[in-house]
């Protein structure tokens, strides 16, 4: 409460009353002679100034009762109302009738506490413009007394609901009735007592709308005239207490209803306040209503757009609150849900998802809600009903509330699922077999660096299988590449069953395959038996029949290991190992499993040191040419066979068994090859040169990986041309293992040469396996019978059924038989017997230089 405010009814006890009383008399008492300023404006019924002078109306007329009462003079001040407030403040008037109690004044002026009069503001128009609430005075002009509480108060009032009225302040209120009757504004606004006692005179009328209910008092200049004041109370207290006073008769006279006494005067008040708050009210509603419409309107037209925008983004977007149940969703969820927005609205992903994604979708949304942070990851989404998955990116933030509080999550997912799909096909083609979908070498290679290096950290054994078919060549050649790519796709997933989660298994090309084994015993004596656990399920399950269109096939495969441990890191040298042991065990028979040993080593060790010594030996010129006689059934020197030998600077002479596989293996042979072609080719030119000799053949060793060499042809004719020998006294010699692979190429590279007039012996005949239709299309002319079946011709009856065979087979086919490693005359004897016509062995002379074959005794019989 404001210091010079009024103070409460409940404060007006008897004993404060004789306090104020005391401190009026201690001012000097009540003075006669005192006279006392009063304001008078025109403010009928309330106060006005009658002809003869004298204060008249409620006001007017109360004053002078009490003044009489107190034995005061009054002197009517007659002013403006603005005037008389400013005269009131400065002092240059004691009392100003009728003013009502504000904050605002109270700061310049003092009232005195009991209420004289109680009131509100009313407005008031002409009979035919109906104002029934607040909101009617929109656009309105609307005449206030200047400086009142009204005009202050329905300022406020219009300014807080927004409406737009012009105010026209006047010096009086007779001046804003005067204007309203012209027609210069559209309502006046007046206190009520005043307004309903003037309209009639400007024919006006009273409106509903009332506001501001106002007690009004005497007031004086700020801290002035406290006696007069509390002599005023003092009055109004005894006058307001008896219904028959002379106040009743002063409101009666002037038309105010007198307060019915039964009804307690706070009662009364209270009651016009409430109907003035309801007034309010209902205004304010219908203000408050037509502002909600329009704000909804607003955020109606907002949403829309804004709907516009978020439904023709290619991206799903989404709020969920903290249940985690969609707040809202744009188009492209409501498509990828198939339902509409009022159905997605108000649920959680459960109802669109399988278990798996939702649990993942609610740990993302989570951590969002609950740490506030910003997510960004990838989802893959299951639909419940098992349509295929969807990966999104999605990134995921929290929404605040301006206190900072989170009260929901905002979500926009991409559809990656496409650029995923390119990516690991991507990723398919580069690491992964195409015909088998096993990785390929180079994702093999990764995953060995890794694994090794892993091994290296880990106290854990590993091992590389490396697994490769048996006998696949002919399979391939025989039924054809498509059924060979069948079989290798049959064996990739035989192998694949029998691999364990976490092996890595690839295909190296061809019909190699390598399994990899990690995290075994790192025990040297369980690891092998572990290994060899797995291999031989391996085993079993690839030599088991294949189905080739609808025809059982057997293949078996032959398996070489190599341990982490053996490798020291090297991947390179892992592989190495394992693909010798592999060779180890096709050597050991096939279908087999071979570990890599130190043994293994030290024949790699020798090898690489050979092939090294080898190549500086063909730079050095250490290869030469032995000859071994040929004899035809006379005993006569029919030609010879030239056997490559190596004169080693520490070793002396080395056979050819001992350098040629490794110089097969290093690929030594081909320049190798190359030499002893031209030394051939050199002796049988000289030979031409020598009546006696130049009738002879010459045989020659060719390998296999010379004859399927691309140069070969070119090799042999440039080597027949250069030397000037004659292409028909040149007899190249081939084995039977070298038909396997790519027999079609290699008969067209032997037809051209045959044209030439070269010849083609098959050598070591009956130990390998040719099949007839090939031996048939090959452009033979000699099958040469191996010389172990000579050596055991005369004790194994076997050999001699095999020996009469090739004889037989020989005639058909029209190819000549010549039987190698004779060193007996019973082997010679009963060889003719058998139908053999020409003969090669010690019998008839060891291996030697070129000199030295005329001496060759013949002692054929
Ligand atoms: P091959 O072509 O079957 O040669 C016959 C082998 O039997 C020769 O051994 C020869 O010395 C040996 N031999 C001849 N008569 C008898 C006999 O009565 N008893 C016994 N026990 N052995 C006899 P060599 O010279 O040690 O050659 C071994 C193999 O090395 C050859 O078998 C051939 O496959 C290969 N070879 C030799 N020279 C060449 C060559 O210049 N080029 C190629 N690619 N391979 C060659
Ligand atoms: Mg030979
Ligand atoms: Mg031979």
């Amino acid at each position: 409460m404001p210091d010079n405010a009024p103070l409460p009814a409940h404060a007006q006890t008897p004993l404060l009353r004789l306090l104020l009383l005391a401190a009026a008399l201690l001012l000097g008492g009540p003075a006669s002679a005192e006279t006392v300023r009063v304001g008078v404006y025109a403010n009928e019924p309330k106060l006005l100034l009658n002809a003869d002078g004298h204060l008249s109306g409620i006001f007017g007329e109360l004053l002078e009762q009490i003044a009489e009462a107190e034995g005061w003079t009054l002197q009517a001040v007659p002013c403006e109302w603005q005037q008389c407030l400013e005269q009131t403040r400065d002092g240059s008037i004691d009392l100003m009738p009728d003013v009502a109690w504000s904050e605002e004044r109270a700061a310049f002026l003092s009232f005195h506490t009991t209420p004289a009069l109680f009131s509100w503001s009313q407005l008031y128009s002409q009979g035919d413009l109906r104002l029934a609430s607040l909101l009617d005075l929109q656009g309105r002009r609307i005449a206030v007394l200047q400086g009142s509480v009204q005009q202050e108060y329905l300022k406020n009032l219009l300014d807080s609901f927004g409406i737009q009225a012009e105010l026209l302040p006047q010096n009086s209120l007779l001046d804003g009735f005067a204007l309203v009757a012209s027609g210069g504004a559209d309502a006046a606004v007046a206190n009520q007592r005043f307004g309903d006692f003037q309209a009639p005179r400007f024919g006006l009328r009273d409106t509903t709308i009332m506001f501001q209910p106002a007690r009004l008092f005497y007031a004086s200049g700020k801290g002035r005239n406290a006696h007069l004041l509390a002599a005023i109370d003092e009055q109004l207290l005894y006058l307001q207490a008896d219904n028959h006073s002379a106040y009743y008769q002063i409101l009666e006279r002037w038309g105010g209803q007198p307060l019915p006494r039964r009804i307690p005067m706070a009662l009364w008040w209270g009651l016009a306040a409430l109907g003035a708050l309801l007034l309010l009210t209902v205004a304010g509603n219908l203000w408050l209503r037509r502002r909600v419409a329009a704000q909804t309107r607003h955020i109606l037209n907002e949403e829309k757009r804004l709907n516009t925008i978020l439904d023709s983004v290619d991206a799903f977007i989404y709020i969920k609150d903290h249940q985690l149940r969609y707040q809202y969703a744009n188009r492209k969820v409501c498509e990828l849900f198939g339902q509409p927005q009022q159905l997605v609205v108000g649920q959680t992903d459960a109802a669109f998802f399988d278990a798996e994604t939702v649990a993942n979708l609610q740990e993302n949304d989570r951590h969002v809600l609950q740490r506030g942070e910003r997510v960004e990851t990838e989802e893959v989404n299951r639909s419940a009903d098992g349509s295929p998955a969807h990966t999104f990116l999605s990134v995921k933030i929290p929404l605040r509330h301006p206190d900072g509080s989170i009260y929901a999550l905002c979500g926009i997912s991409t559809d990656i699922s496409e650029h995923k799909k390119n990516l690991e096909h991507i990723h398919q083609l580069a690491f992964y077999d195409p015909l088998t979908g096993l990785a390929n070498r180079r994702l093999l290679l990764d995953r060995l660096h890794q694994a090794l290096a892993r091994h290296g950290r880990k106290r854990q054994e590993g091992a590389l299988l490396f697994i490769d078919l048996d006998h696949f060549k002919d399979i391939n050649d025989t039924l054809g590449h498509a059924l060979g790519d069948q079989l290798l796709q049959q064996v990739s997933e035989r192998l694949r069953e029998q691999s364990r989660a976490g092996d890595t298994l690839a295909r190296l090309g061809g019909d190699e395959f390598v399994l990899l084994l990690e995290g075994l015993t790192r025990q040297p004596e369980l690891v092998i038996g572990e290994i060899e656990a797995v291999a031989g399920k391996v085993l079993r399950s690839l030599a088991a029949p294949y189905e080739l269109a609808g025809q059982p096939h057997n293949c078996t495969a032959s398996i070489g290991v190599a341990l982490f441990s053996d490798a020291q890191g090297d991947v390179a040298e892992l592989l190495k190992r394992a693909d010798l042991a592999m060779y180890e065990a096709k050597g050991g028979g096939r279908n087999a499993l071979r570990f890599f040993n130190p043994q293994m080593q030290a024949r790699i060790n020798t090898r690489t040191a050979l092939e090294r010594e080898m190549r500086a030996g063909l730079e050095r010129g250490e290869f030469f040419l032995h000859y071994q006689a040929q004899i035809g059934l006379d005993g006569q020197l029919l030609g010879a066979e030239a056997l490559v030998r190596w004169q080693h600077p520490q070793r002396g002479v080395v056979a050819p068994g001992e350098f040629i596989p490794p110089a097969e293996s290093s690929g030594l042979i081909l320049p190798l090859g190359r030499y002893i072609l031209r030394s051939a080719c050199a002796q049988l030119a000289a030979w031409s040169q020598d009546p006696q000799r130049a009738q002879l053949t010459l045989a020659v060793n060719v390998s296999a990986r010379q004859l399927h060499g691309p140069e070969f042809v070119d090799d042999v004719l440039r080597a027949l041309a250069d030397s000037g020998a004659n292409p028909a006294r040149l007899e190249l010699e081939l084995t039977e293992s070298q038909l396997a692979e790519d027999v079609e190429a290699m008969i067209e590279r032997m037809q051209i040469l045959r044209e030439r007039g070269v010849r083609f012996a098959l050598d070591d005949f009956g130990t390998g396996y040719s099949s007839l239709s090939h031996l048939k299309r090959l452009p033979l002319a000699r099958l040469k019978i191996d010389q172990s079946f000579v050596r055991d011709l005369l004790s194994d009856a076997n050999d001699v059924a095999i020996v009469r065979t090739i004889v037989a087979l020989g005639q058909s086919l029209e190819l000549e038989v010549i039987a190698e490693g004779v060193e007996r005359q019973e082997q010679l004897d009963l060889l003719r017997q058998l139908g053999c016509r020409k003969f090669q062995g010690y019998l008839f002379g060891r291996p030697g230089p070129a000199e030295a074959l005329d001496a060759s005794p013949l002692n054929c019989g």
